[in-house]
């Protein structure tokens, strides 16, 4: 998941999968919540308070998946250059996390 955060003005990125648990809140791995991040933009110490530019999210886009939707980059800057909040564009799955 990932988009323009309109009130901290900067990007966000989210990727992650579903716990093969089936939601029990005794997991090791997610604790419950049914979801494992593989990456959270907001645990990422290197980011000045998790705030991404464009080019941080195509870098870690290409670090951690097989393949991504083409056009979320363009889709992205769209959002930035309107200051776009709470849209929800779905895409179909495309390659993996490496
Ligand atoms: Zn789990």
């Amino acid at each position: 998941m990932t988009g323009w955060d309109r009130p901290l003005s900067s990007f966000f990125l989210q990727i992650g999968h579903e716990c093969e648990c089936d939601d029990d809140e005794n997991c090791g791995h997610c604790g419950g919540a049914g979801e494992v991040w593989i990456y959270d933009n907001l645990a990422d110490k290197q980011l000045p308070f998790g705030r991404m530019t464009l080019t941080d999210v195509d870098k870690k886009l290409a670090t951690l998946l097989t393949a991504w939707p083409s056009d979320v980059i363009r889709a992205l800057q769209a959002d930035q250059l309107q200051d776009r909040g709470n849209e929800i564009t779905r895409y179909d799955a495309v390659g993996e996390i490496k």
